[in-house]
Order: C-alpha cells, then sequence, then structure tokens
C-alpha cells in the first residue's frame, strides 16, 4: 500500500481490461489511483472467448502487439451454418484484415500485462479483495469500503464486470432482464500448435476466428465460437439466457454438440480440454444501457453494457478498453475544475458519444432485437442453404432443375414471405 494517501484522486473496482485501461490512463497523468481486483490476479476470473479488435488498444499503447502477449493474430474468418449431419462454412480472408488487425489472446495473461502497464504508468493494484459496498457521504460516492477500512476517493470508477452488484446498490442499474443478458461457456482445448497450423491451413503466428449457428443451439438464439491461440483452441457457446429457460437442449450439451459437429470434431481432435468457465455477457444493446454517471461515480465496460453480440461477432473488449480510457478522461477533466458532480462527470458521456462505442452501439442498437425476434436465423437458414447446396453438389444422374427453382425449392421451406421479413428486418437493423 503507498504510504501517507488517505484520500485517492480515484480507485477503480475491477482490474478487467475497462478497469486497467481507466488506471492506466489515468495514472500516467499523474494521479493517485488505486484498482481493487477480487480475483487472485488480475484476469483470473476473465472468460473471453478470445479475440481483440486491435484498434482502442493500439490508441492507448501504440505497437503493443510488439509486448503483449497475444496468441495470434486473426487472418481467416469463418461463418458456419451447421446442420445436424454437416453445414454450409463460409471462409473470408483478405490483407484488409492487416489493417485493423485482431487477435486471440489469453485473457489470464493479457490482463496480468496490462496490469504491469499500470503499475509501471503508477497506478496500485490490489488483487484478492472483493468490494462489497461503496463509501457515500450525503448521497454522494466518496470511495470505497473494505471489511474494516474505508478508503476514501474524489471519484469511483464501476469496471466490475456485467453483474456490477454495486452499481445496482446504488440505484444506477437494474438486475439484468434474462432477455438481455446471455449466458457463454467455454472450453480451452490444448493441441499442437503445428496441428492447429495444419487443421486450419495457417502459417506460424496466424490465426482464425470461427463463429457458428444453426444445429448447436438447437433453434434457440446464439450459436459457437473457436479461436486458435498458439498451442490451445477456445471453443464456447454463447446464447441467451431467457431463451435457454424454454430450451430442451441444455447449455452443456450446446457445447458438446459443436464439438462434437463432423465440422468442427476434426479441427480439435487429439486436443484435451484443459480449462472450463462460464461467464455472463451483456446484450441488451445500446436500448438496455443503464445510467453511466452520478455523483463521484462512472460505470465502464460490461458493467455498464458496452458489449455487441452481432452473431458474426462478439466485441466487449474493445469497447472496454476505450471507455475505460474515457472515463479516464473524463476524470481528468473533471480534476480541472474541481468538480466531481454528476453534471462535471457527464463529460464522459460527451466522449463516449462522440467515440466509437456509442457510434456503433447505436449503428447495432436494433440488432438485439432483430436476432431475438426470428428463431429460423438459429435453425432453418441453415437447412436452407444446406438444401440448396445439396441440389447443387448431389449430382446422380437424374435430371436437373435449373438455379432459380433449386433456390426456389430450398426457399420454400423457410417461407418466402418469412424470408422477405427476416430480410428487411435484417437490413434495418444494420
Ligand atoms: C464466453 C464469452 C466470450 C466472449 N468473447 C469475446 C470476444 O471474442 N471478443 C470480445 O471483444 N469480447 C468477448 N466477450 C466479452 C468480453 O469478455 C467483455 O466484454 C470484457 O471482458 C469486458 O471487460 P470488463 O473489464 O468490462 O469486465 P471483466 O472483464 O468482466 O472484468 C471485471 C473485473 O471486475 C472484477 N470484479 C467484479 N466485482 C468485483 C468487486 N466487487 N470487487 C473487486 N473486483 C470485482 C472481476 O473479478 C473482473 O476481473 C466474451 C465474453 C464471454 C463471457
Amino acid at each position: 500500500m503507498k504510504k501517507g494517501i488517505d484520500k485517492w484522486d480515484a480507485i477503480v473496482v475491477g482490474g478487467g481490461l475497462a478497469g486497467l485501461s481507466a488506471a492506466y490512463e489515468m495514472a500516467r497523468n499523474g494521479l493517485e489511483v488505486m484498482v481493487v481486483e477480487r480475483g487472485e490476479h488480475c484476469g483470473a476470473k476473465n472468460v473471453s472467448g478470445g479475440r481483440l479488435y486491435g484498434h482502442s488498444l493500439e490508441k492507448m499503447i501504440p505497437g503493443f502487439a510488439k509486448e503483449a502477449p497475444i496468441e495470434r493474430r486473426i487472418v481467416r474468418e469463418r461463418l458456419a451454418l451447421l446442420t445436424e449431419d454437416g453445414g454450409t462454412v463460409i471462409e473470408y480472408g483478405s490483407d484488409r484484415l492487416d489493417a485493423a488487425p485482431s487477435y486471440s489472446v489469453n485473457r489470464s495473461e493479457f490482463d496480468q500485462w496490462l496490469a504491469r502497464k499500470a503499475e509501471e504508468a503508477g497506478a496500485l493494484v490490489i488483487t484478492g479483495i472483493t468490494v462489497r459496498e461503496l463509501y457515500m457521504e450525503e448521497g454522494k460516492v466518496c470511495g470505497i469500503c473494505s471489511d474494516k477500512d474505508v478508503f476514501r476517493s474524489d471519484v469511483v470508477i464501476l469496471a466490475d464486470g456485467v453483474n456490477s452488484l454495486l452499481a445496482q446498490k446504488i440505484g444506477m442499474k437494474k438486475e439484468w432482464d434474462p432477455e438481455h443478458v446471455a449466458v457463454g461457456v467455454k472450453e480451452v482445448i490444448k493441441l499442437d500448435s503445428q496441428k492447429i497450423n495444419m487443421h486450419f491451413g495457417l502459417k506460424d503466428g496466424e490465426g482464425t476466428a470461427l463463429m457458428a449457428t444453426g444445429y448447436v443451439t438447437g433453434g434457440k438464439i446464439g450459436g459457437g465460437f473457436l479461436y486458435t491461440n498458439k498451442d490451445t483452441v477456445s471453443v464456447g457457446i454463447v446464447t441467451t439466457v431467457g431463451d435457454t429457460e424454454h430450451s430442451e437442449v441444455a447449455v452443456p450439451e450446446m457445447l458438446e454438440r459443436f464439438e462434437q459437429h463432423p465440422m468442427i470434431q476434426p479441427l480439435i481432435q487429439e486436443g484435451k480440454v484443459v480449462e472450463y468457465s462460464a461467464h455472463l455477457v451483456p446484450e441488451g444493446g445500446k436500448k438496455a444501457l443503464p445510467a453511466l454517471v452520478k455523483d463521484g461515480v462512472i460505470l465502464t465496460g460490461d458493467a455498464a453494457g458496452f458489449v455487441m453480440n452481432l452473431g458474426f461477432t462478439v466485441r466487449g473488449m474493445d469497447l472496454a478498453i476505450e471507455s475505460g480510457r474515457l472515463a479516464a478522461e473524463a476524470v481528468l477533466r473533471a480534476r480541472a475544475l474541481g468538480d466531481f458532480s454528476q453534471a462535471s462527470l457527464s463529460q464522459y458521456e460527451t466522449l463516449l458519444n462522440e467515440s466509437f462505442v456509442m457510434r456503433d452501439m447505436a449503428q447495432y442498437q436494433n440488432f438485439p432485437g432483430f436476432m431475438a425476434s426470428s428463431h429460423r436465423l438459429y435453425d432453418d437458414y441453415s437447412q436452407m442453404a444446406d438444401s440448396l447446396l445439396a441440389q447443387l453438389y448431389v449430382v446422380d444422374g437424374n435430371r436437373q432443375d435449373d438455379i432459380l427453382t433449386k433456390a426456389a425449392r430450398a426457399a420454400a421451406k423457410v417461407g418466402l414471405v418469412n424470408l422477405a421479413l427476416d430480410g428487411i428486418r435484417g437490413l434495418g437493423a444494420l
């Protein structure tokens, strides 16, 4: 503990990417900052699938990929529409991906690296302590309480993740609506790096990100993901809590279906499961955001609901980093004014509105509604692609229909009206 500090400039609750980014930025600018993390080390409790879009961290720590513990740079994107016995896989690879690199990361190592960066910048990072209460004076947040002590600060940044009980206790957010939260389960599978290269057609250091929909969730909202790491593969499922309540397929069974699927199993065969974890993912989008500031307190990252589950990708880490950095910027501005009231801290909202965080959240704000509105997305379209491609590729010497008839026959299973409706809704949500 730093000596002689009886009031911190800022206390950050939660040592994930949002909290550590805020701490790094504030400490780098000369503030006395303490981060309190409940895990035995930063990253110990994180469950990301593991693909980090690098742009926001690049802004804060230019050239970070040269020193940070990244696993692989993603050079291939795969989208798999799975049926019970097969499926359709679209693969995308282009030099364009180099312009804005993304990386698979192991959060346990990655968060510890960012914690060291925050410490080098001057922050104090304390681990193994859960903050159970905020310290209030006249309705304003003025610090945190541990079992025995009160730690005072000008401002508290809540970066304590999706289930921020502290934000709930002071009325900034309600308990999550099951329709606005997903459950993610993940296994890390150990596999020799050369086998990974071979199974996915990669060179050393290159990686694949695969998202899958269809058979795995039994028609429920969600899908599977797979990311290649150096010598492991992260495989998991993200599915909406409200929908799984009515599901005949339990979440662990979805993961098993995914891993055993004939188009996935060969990719991970001979691998050994070395880690299993489960975590919640906010997915209500912009319409479900809580209050972001109150007197003496700011919400960032998952605690604020900054996650986008778009089916073809899950994004939370780049938003966590940017919102943490902008929270720090708002604190620096408030400090210059000597005013940590809600009105002064609302500069955070202005900064967010000017950033990609709110721009992207606004762009996709109708997406959660679209994903929830049509269960056809999670089953029928995989079947439709399968019927069409089977008609194209199965050659048995019988008379062939023309391509339009084949397409119409495949689409008829979904229903032309449904197809048109989903198309219109989908375009409206983008
Ligand atoms: C299965 C799954 C797959 C995902 N895949 C991706 C992906 O591929 N790409 C992507 O960008 N995003 C992904 N996400 C989302 C991403 O993980 C989150 O958006 C991101 O981790 C949010 O960072 P954060 O710092 O806000 O919260 P967290 O990473 O959750 O960190 C919060 C921290 O606060 C600590 N904490 C909580 N309460 C307290 C307390 N009271 N006192 C002290 N400490 C506390 C926790 O221990 C934790 O370390 C995925 C999420 C899941 C669950």
